[in-house]
């Protein structure tokens, strides 16, 4: 068991989120004993991906993008994604208009259900898609605890920089109905809840591990 627990600097200021965030860092620690899965390690697991009810992609790895006229598509990559979260949007993007997997966050952009978004300062012996992983699994936590509890967490929204609504670009601190006006027009994407039902099943099979008691 890890005596401290370190994510960054603190910065962004002290709060029951980011307590529960780094209490997701330990979880995860500890989820690994004996050769089974963290979060992290399912994260980062080949197939991993989470879609959305009519089969969007919200998180994970994700095929070529088409990042529109005159810009390369986007390779074959992985991403956390910024439809789902409890708040947002992630990070601070150059671009409007343009999908978050075909740019390079500029800044984090730090939120109560978002407390170590891309760019990462990333610790010594960490790549940068390993701080990512590890990052997005203390969030995946921290939206899971507060979404059990009906306290907040994940929801069906979108902060993606490329969806938009009457108001505009969906990346501002009210995002926008990830159920409508978005494209491709959609009726019933519910990224939140797709996020959600992942993270339950696999702390479900988790904590059933780890606790046998539960069974
Ligand atoms: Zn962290």
């Amino acid at each position: 068991m890890p005596r401290t627990t370190v994510c960054g600097t603190i910065a962004r200021g002290f709060s029951n989120y980011l307590v529960v965030h780094e209490l997701g860092h330990i979880f995860d620690n500890q989820a690994d004993q004996g050769g089974n899965q963290s979060i992290t390690d399912a994260l980062a697991g080949g197939m991993f991906t989470i879609q959305d009810q009519e089969f969007y992609w919200v998180m994970g790895h994700h095929t070529v993008v088409p990042c529109g006229p005159g810009r390369n598509a986007a390779p074959v990559g992985w991403s956390r994604g910024e439809r789902g979260w409890g708040s947002g949007p992630s990070s601070i993007y150059a671009s409007q208009g343009i999908d978050e997997r075909c740019q390079n966050p500029t800044l984090p952009n730090f939120t109560d259900f978002q407390q170590n978004p891309p760019p990462h300062q990333v610790a010594s012996g960490l790549t940068v898609l390993e701080a990512s992983y590890q990052e997005s699994a203390a969030d995946m936590f921290l939206n899971w605890t507060y979404r059990i509890q009906m306290q907040g967490g994940f929801r069906n929204r979108t902060w993606k920089p490329n969806e938009r609504d009457a108001e505009g670009y969906c990346n501002r601190p009210d995002g926008c109905d990830d159920n409508q006006t978005l494209n491709p027009p959609s009726s019933n994407r519910n990224s939140g809840d797709a996020r959600f039902n992942w993270m339950n099943d696999f702390m479900q099979l988790t904590l059933i591990r780890l606790i046998p008691s539960l069974e």
